[in-house]
């Protein structure tokens, strides 16, 4: 008789739900952190005949050496730090948990956070250890200093800010695990745009630091690159366990030509930060929700009844994240997207009537 997928698929793998995405087609999409603004007309044009021109019978430079040279130039690595890039940083994440998942090694975040890296650690098997944030979602460093000291972690993941919360943390509370820490950090930077406080020139400091960074947010989600710089002794380990191709010509070129003109994302990020502080305002101004404080490109919400509301959200076309069930602090919470500032109207008055 054939086996089943239950008799040969590892128990990880069974254990694990595959990463949920919502069907957004047709909505106002406001679920996934998504930059709203397209590139310029001019400039799309041009990406095409950049496009056009890319070899699609060659395999990609593997290691992406020429993208690579231009994001440490324009991302500030400092010097002496290599850069290494993946297919998204969901790619990174992964890389790095399979390179330190000795049997019995241990990783540990502050919860809640970012899915992946606990769906990484079962599936690696690597033990996962999530220090539960206070009620205010700031980061309890002092408890999490402690359970380092017994737990001795291989890894740590530290989202900086955090998502789904959109806190940042007190610098002084991550400097705090970086100077405990005896294992890898990975200050996962994805929303630094929007916070505009990095890691990044500190890297020489701490030997076993690791800061992580996506252009996701930045403008490229579907574009598919993430990139992290640490040390070159951590960097030639991790190289080992990237896919030889991973991060395809398309992406390559895409990114190159978008990063050389950094300028135009960065723009973006700045209307989107403004968006931030007047959503940000007309949330907290209204009956029925509570609003958390974000440094990122979204916010953190609770209202009486989060799947009530997220229903009615979607049957007046808006499509926001529910965070209801994931996790007990953030039982009756929403996640919503900065988006333009039409989108954004959208939001709150099919909230109003959602609520
Ligand atoms: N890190 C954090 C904290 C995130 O929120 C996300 C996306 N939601 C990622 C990493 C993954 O980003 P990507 O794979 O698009 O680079």
């Amino acid at each position: 008789m054939p086996a089943k997928p239950q008799d040969l698929v590892r128990p990880e793998v069974l254990a694990i739900k595959a990463y949920h995405v919502a069907e957004s087609e047709g909505l106002v999409k406001l679920d996934a952190m998504e930059n709203p603004f397209a590139l310029p007309e001019r400039l799309r044009d041009e990406l095409a005949q950049a496009l056009a021109r890319v070899e699609l019978n060659r395999y990609p430079d593997p290691s992406g050496r020429k993208l690579r040279e231009l994001i440490a130039r324009k991302m500030l690595v400092p010097q002496g730090m290599e850069v290494l890039l993946g297919n998204g940083s969901d790619d990174l994440i992964q890389i790095v948990t399979l390179a330190l998942a000795r049997p019995g090694a241990t990783m540990m975040y502050p919860a809640p956070t970012f899915v992946m890296y606990g769906m990484n650690a079962n599936l690696t098997g690597m033990k996962a250890v999530a220090v539960p944030l206070r009620a205010d979602f700031s980061l309890d460093a002092e408890a999490f200093v402690a359970r380092m000291k017994e737990e001795r972690p291989a890894l740590v993941f530290i989202a900086y800010p955090n998502n789904p919360t959109g806190v940042l943390y007190r610098e002084e509370d991550v400097l705090a695990i970086l100077r405990a820490a005896q294992g890898v950090v990975v200050l996962d930077e994805a929303y630094h745009v929007f916070a505009q406080r990095s890691f990044m020139p500190r890297l020489a400091e701490f030997p076993n630091l690791i800061v992580m960074r996506t252009v996701s947010k930045l403008g490229l989600a579907g574009v598919r690159l993430g990139y992290m710089a640490g040390r070159p002794e951590w960097i030639a380990e991790f190289n080992k366990v990237r896919q030889a191709y991973n991060v395809n010509v398309l992406t390559q070129a895409a990114a190159s030509f978008v990063l050389e003109r950094l300028e135009v994302l960065e723009e973006q990020a700045e209307r989107i930060r403004a968006e931030r502080g007047k959503l940000g305002a007309a949330l907290a101004a209204t009956p029925g929700v509570q609003t958390y404080p974000s440094e990122a490109n979204f916010f953190l919400i609770r209202v009486a009844d989060a799947d009530r509301t997220f229903a009615g959200l979607l049957r007046q076309g808006v499509l926001v994240r529910n965070l209801h069930g994931g996790h007990p602090l953030l039982a009756n919470c929403l996640r919503v997207t900065v988006g333009t500032s039409e989108e954004n109207r959208i939001l709150l008055a099919a909230l109003r009537e959602a609520l």
